[in-house]
C-alpha cells in the first residue's frame, strides 16, 4: 500500500457548488486497512510551539474532512488540515429470504447508483431516493430523504472508524439516532467518526410510496395505475430533473436550509398573520413550515445577487452562477435568514455544511 498525500490541492471539482478552495493535505483511501494506515501519517502531528520554539515530542493533531462528492458542503475558506477523500467500494449480500435482502454497501459507493442497482434487482425502499447526489457513506450523516422516504427507513447498522479509539465499531440503527435531516454522526461523530460502509435491508416484497409530492399525479398523467418499483424511480428523477437545477450546469448543493418545525401554538399564531402559510402535521403534534415558501414570501426566488443567487423554481436552493466565492453564498444565506426572521420569526437552520 502507498498512499499518497498531496498538498495544496484544488477542491473546486470536488464540491457541487463549484467554490474555489484548498486542501493544505489531501489523500484517497480506498478500504479500510488503507483509513489505519492514514491515521499512522505524520502529516497530522504538528510539533507545538512555545515562546515560538518547537517542543519535542510535543504536537497536536491537525484536523480532518472526510469528503464524500462534496455535495452538502460549502467551504468558505481554504481547509487547512488533511481532506480524505473516502473511495471505499464494494457491495456484499450478507442475507437474502423470499421477503427481503440484506446487504453491506462501501462508503465511498455513488448513491443513485447503489439506488438503480437495487431498482433492477426489484429491491424495494430506496427507489423514492432516486437521484439524490453523493456516497452512501454519506447518507446517514443527514438521513437523507426525499418524497415520504427516509434512508433511516432503511438502515441496519453503520460502521464507523473512531479515530481516537483507534477502532472499527458497528451503530445499531438506534445509536445512530435519527431524526429529520439529523443523526449521532453530525455531533458527537463530527471529527472523530469516518463511516466506512452502511447496512441496508431491502425488501422484496415492498410497499409502494406514491403519495407524496407529484408522484402520484404524475404516474397517472402516464396511465400508470400498478406501478412498479421501476415507475416509482423513472418518475422520481424524471420530477427531480424538472425542478432542481443539476450541478455540473448550475453549481448548487440542493436544500440550503432545513424546513423548520414548529409548536402548534407557534404554528396557528403564523396561520392567523400568514394564512397562505404552507406547513406540514408531525406524527409528534408538531407543524413542519416549508421554509421555501418563507423564503419565496420575503422576495428571493430568482434573486441574484453577484455570481451567487436563489434559484428561480426552488427558493431553498442557493446557486453558483460561475464565480461565486463560499463566502458570498454564505452572506446571502445570512441575508435571508435576517429576512425570514424579521418576516416570520423563524430562525432558518442551515442544512448544508459550512467547512471553516
Ligand atoms: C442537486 C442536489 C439535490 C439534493 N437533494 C437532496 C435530497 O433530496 N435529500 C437530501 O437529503 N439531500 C439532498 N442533497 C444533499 C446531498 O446530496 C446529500 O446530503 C448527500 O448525502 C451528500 O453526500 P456527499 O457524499 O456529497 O457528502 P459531502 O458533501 O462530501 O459531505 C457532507 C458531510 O458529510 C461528511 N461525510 C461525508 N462522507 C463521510 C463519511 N464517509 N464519514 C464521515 N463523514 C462523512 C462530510 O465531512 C460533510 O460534513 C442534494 C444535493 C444536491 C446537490
Amino acid at each position: 500500500m502507498s498512499l499518497v498525500i498531496q498538498e495544496n490541492v484544488n477542491l473546486s471539482s470536488m464540491n457541487t457548488f463549484g467554490v474555489e478552495a484548498q486542501a493544505r493535505y489531501f489523500i484517497r483511501f480506498s478500504s479500510k486497512e488503507e483509513l489505519i494506515e492514514v491515521f499512522q501519517k505524520s502529516v497530522f502531528d504538528v510539533p507545538v510551539k512555545k515562546e515560538n520554539k518547537v517542543t519535542r515530542n510535543a504536537s497536536t493533531k491537525l484536523p480532518f474532512l472526510c469528503l464524500g462528492e462534496g455535495s452538502n458542503i460549502l467551504f468558505v475558506q481554504p481547509f487547512s488540515g488533511v481532506v480524505l477523500k473516502n473511495e471505499i467500494r464494494g457491495l456484499e449480500i450478507l442475507k437474502q429470504t423470499a421477503e427481503s435482502v440484506s446487504l453491506k454497501v462501501g462508503a465511498g459507493e455513488n448513491w443513485h447508483k447503489f439506488v438503480l442497482h437495487c431498482v433492477q434487482q426489484n429491491w424495494g425502499g430506496v427507489e423514492n431516493l432516486s437521484l439524490i447526489p453523493g456516497t452512501v457513506g454519506a447518507a446517514p450523516i443527514q438521513n437523507i430523504g426525499a418524497y415520504g422516504v427516509e434512508v433511516q427507513d432503511v438502515i441496519e447498522a453503520v460502521e464507523i472508524y473512531d479515530i481516537e479509539q483507534k477502532k472499527f465499531l458497528i451503530l445499531s440503527k438506534e445509536e445512530c439516532q435519527f431524526s429529520y435531516r439529523d443523526s449521532i454522526f453530525k455531533r458527537e461523530g463530527r471529527g472523530r467518526w469516518i463511516i466506512t460502509s452502511v447496512n441496508f435491508t431491502l425488501s422484496k416484497k415492498p410497499i409502494l410510496r406514491t403519495h407524496y409530492g407529484a408522484i402520484e399525479i404524475e404516474l397517472k398523467n402516464q396511465g400508470i395505475s400498478h406501478p412498479t418499483i421501476k415507475d416509482i424511480s423513472d418518475t422520481v428523477i424524471k420530477i427531480r430533473r424538472s425542478k432542481l437545477p443539476d450541478p455540473k450546469e448550475l453549481g448548487n448543493a440542493g436544500s440550503f436550509f432545513k424546513n423548520p418545525v414548529v409548536t402548534a401554538d407557534f404554528y396557528s399564531s403564523l396561520k392567523q398573520a400568514h394564512p397562505q402559510i404552507i406547513a406540514y402535521p408531525e406524527a409528534s403534534g408538531q407543524y413542519k413550515i416549508a421554509a421555501a415558501w418563507c423564503i419565496e414570501q420575503c422576495g428571493f426566488k430568482g434573486w441574484r445577487q453577484g455570481a451567487c443567487g436563489v434559484h428561480s423554481q426552488q427558493a431553498l436552493v442557493l446557486v453558483n452562477y460561475g464565480t461565486a466565492t463560499g463566502n458570498e453564498i454564505l452572506a446571502l444565506s445570512e441575508r435571508i435568514r435576517t429576512k425570514v426572521f424579521e418576516t416570520f420569526q423563524i430562525q432558518l437552520e442551515t442544512e448544508v455544511q459550512v467547512i471553516s
